[in-house]
């Protein structure tokens, strides 16, 4: 092998947080040492709520103080109950949400184009327990809302979307927020815009606003009066000041991530044991992930992943094992395309101060690892 200048450099882990300059944050946060209003609908949460309204096209965003429980709140509000719909390849968070506020989680298969929810397959799963239709948009790609939003009306379901890797996505000029019932957003460090931790519900009707604002908050709406039993969700200023913060810098980063993916896509296109994820026409991508199948048998991803790893290339098998594998649950589900995608997915490194030669770093890595015998 010979790759020596490789193995001299530093490592590359698959992500890594973008950070505004030191000194804006403390400036966003010095008067919050004055004030000492440190959380409760804070002035620095009211101002990126309204600043995310533009951004995410829709009246409402509330903020909370992560994406699983907005997830979370959004089935509380939205009423769900008995069985929802949802696609196993996601993150836990998907699954565990449902779970935790005791739904039965009923899993339909995967379409094996852009790997979100198979419409083909959601209608034949619904019963009279069914209220909603739970869908990721993963890795940003969009799911197909104009069927999922004809079968939920025919059927009377709500549609909640896990919009967590979807931030700053539009479809038909149209922002990804404005489908379904409700969005959910996570600003986990890890994603494309954060607020360290953090997380949103976006949504059309204001009747919903009163109902998430008691949950977040106890259920508390004045000195002596407790209407609700709400928990505790609320994102806090420090956070929020991050979100302020990394918001103006947010569509040069996905500029800088798009040349980033693009480069990939340039290098890897070729390689015949490869599948690259697909981008559909009429999607603005934030480009939050790049995803690439090995084709063949798991072996080959697992021995790829490997092979990154002695060369300092850390990837994720993200989304492995499946949440119908997992420890806790081992549900049954007849779901072979997640299955297959889950075996052979690989993530590589993607974030927006990752260099072009990092990438062409990757990419050699990547060729010559596949060209052994
Ligand atoms: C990150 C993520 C979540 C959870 O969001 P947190 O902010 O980490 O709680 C939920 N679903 C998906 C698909 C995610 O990637």
């Amino acid at each position: 092998m010979n790759l020596p200048q490789h193995d001299l450099a530093p490592p590359i882990q698959v992500t890594r947080p973008s950070m505004p300059e030191f000194e804006a944050y403390v400036e966003m946060i010095r008067p919050l040492f004055e004030t000492r209003w440190l959380s409760n609908n804070g002035a620095h949460v009211r101002a990126l709520e309204s600043e995310l309204t533009d951004v995410l096209g829709v009246p409402y965003v509330s903020l909370l103080t992560n994406g699983h429980l907005a997830l979370e709140t959004a089935i509380d509000v939205l009423g769900l109950t008995g069985e929802v719909i949802t696609t196993p390849f996601t993150f836990a968070s998907t699954t565990h949400a449902l779970v935790r506020k005791g739904i039965t989680p009923v899993f339909c298969d995967i379409n094996p184009i852009d790997y979100t929810i198979d419409v083909t397959k959601l209608e034949a799963l619904i019963t009279e327990k069914t209220t909603a239709i739970l869908p990721v948009h993963v890795y940003g790609n969009v799911c197909h809302v104009e069927e999922i939003d004809r079968i939920a009306k025919r059927y009377g379901l709500k549609v909640l979307y896990d919009a967590a890797h979807a931030f700053g996505v539009t479809h038909d000029g149209q922002s990804i927020a404005t489908y379904g019932d409700m969005s959910m957003f996570s600003f986990h460090a890890t994603k494309v815009f954060h607020t360290i931790e953090g997380g949103a519900l976006a949504y059309r009707d204001g009747a919903f606003k009163t109902a998430v604002d008691l949950a977040v908050n106890f259920g508390i709406t004045g000195p002596e009066s407790v209407e609700a039993v709400g928990g505790n969700a609320k994102m806090n200023e420090f956070q929020a000041a991050m979100g302020r913060c990394n918001l103006p810098r947010f569509r040069d980063d996905v500029r800088k991530r798009r040349a980033i993916v693009e480069r990939y896509d340039k290098r890897l296109k070729d390689v015949p044991t490869l599948r690259l994820n697909r981008r559909a026409e009429g999607t603005e991508s934030n480009y939050a992930y790049y995803p690439v199948l090995f084709k063949g048998d798991r072996r080959r991803r697992d021995e790829m992943m490997d092979w990154l790893a002695e060369h300092g290339i850390f990837a994720r098998k993200y989304f492995y094992p499946l949440v119908t594998d997992f420890a806790c649950y081992a549900f049954e589900a007849n779901v072979p395309n997640a299955k297959y995608v889950s075996d052979r997915i690989l993530t590589l490194p993607l974030y927006p101060d990752l260099t072009m030669e990092m990438v062409d770093r990757i990419c050699d890595v990547i060729i010559e690892g596949g060209n052994r015998p």
